[in-house]
């Protein structure tokens, strides 16, 4: 099951809200590092995380629910939990969170995992670029609009494991969750990745509350997200543009979109499309090698501390 695509609800939650509710939950991406460097047993969880007995039993039979991982027996009625392909292939979305927090948030690079490129043999940081093409992009190479399953309502976190008050928990990765942890903070990063800039833009064109676009502003300017520009038209309003982090944080979202893709398909059709606009064909997330320049595979890639 978890080796093909999951089909999704006709007129329900699409692929991006599906991805969002897995990525956007900072205990599920706490279990998945451990996972990749090779923790199968809960206990093993248990002893690596600061997480309790209930939401590491919660996370761990959400991922299965989502075909992350099998549930296999072993000695008994004990169990692992087993990456499957759909698992293995979140690689790339670990490596550009964990790329995107030590260049931008120094203050926990020291709880990050090393990369190191075996081909290589350096440390690295990823480079996103054009499957297609193989060159490297910067979020304003790729257009991206909706597709025939894609809309704001429709790309609303999906997760049957959230609750309130449980974001930021470990505050392991506080900025990324800031950025993709809620429904408002995401549809707004991918408002301003879709090119939006005004306060009203957001508000009417996400059906935001103003009251929490004009939060959620604010924070993306205290994290130095967005920064804000006199308007062009009128020079007492603000128009808010993403800064270098912010656009640094491109490859995190589109590396995650085409996982959810990949594996979460609406019968509509995808919920968005990028072109590559100096190729102009479908752009598709590759992970290059930011020392020798080689396209990376997840195998290519050890992960350690
Ligand atoms: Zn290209
Ligand atoms: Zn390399």
């Amino acid at each position: 099951m978890a080796d093909s695509p999951t089909l999704l609800e006709p007129g329900g939650t699409n692929a991006v809200g599906v991805t969002l509710g897995l990525v956007g939950d900072e205990w599920n991406l706490l279990i998945l590092r451990h996972a990749v460097m090779g923790v199968r047993r809960y206990a093993e969880w248990r002893a690596a995380l600061p997480i309790s007995h209930a939401v590491l039993t919660a996370r761990l039979a959400h991922l299965t629910a989502m075909g992350v991982f099998d549930r296999v027996r072993y000695a008994g009625d004990r169990c692992e939990y087993v990456l499957t392909k759909r698992g293995r292939d979140l690689w790339p979305v670990l490596l550009t969170v964990w790329a995107w927090e030590s260049a931008w948030v120094p203050e926990h690079a020291e709880s990050l995992p090393v990369m190191t490129h075996r081909a290589c043999g350096s440390e690295f940081r990823p480079v996103l670029a054009c499957q297609a093409c193989s060159e490297a992009v910067l979020p304003r190479d790729v257009s991206g609009v909706f597709g025939p399953s894609g809309s704001w309502e429709r790309s609303v976190p999906a997760g049957a494991t959230r609750r309130r008050g449980t974001s930021a928990e470990a505050g392991l990765f506080p900025q990324t969750m800031s950025l993709i942890g809620n429904r408002w903070s995401s549809a707004i990063l991918g408002g301003a990745f879709q090119g939006l800039h005004r306060f009203r833009d957001f508000e009417q064109r996400l059906g935001a509350p103003p009251a929490i676009v004009a939060d959620r502003l604010r924070v993306f300017c205290e994290l130095g997200i967005f920064e804000q520009v006199p308007s062009r038209d009128r020079a007492d309003w603000t128009t808010y543009h993403l800064t270098d982090k912010g656009r640094g944080f491109f490859p995190v979202v589109v590396t995650a979109i085409a996982w959810g893709q990949r594996w979460f398909r609406a019968p509509e059709g995808p919920a968005l499309v990028y072109r590559h606009r100096s190729c102009e064909r479908w752009f598709l997330p590759r992970l290059l090698c930011g020392t020798c320049g080689a396209a990376l595979s997840g195998q290519d890639v050890a992960v350690g501390r």
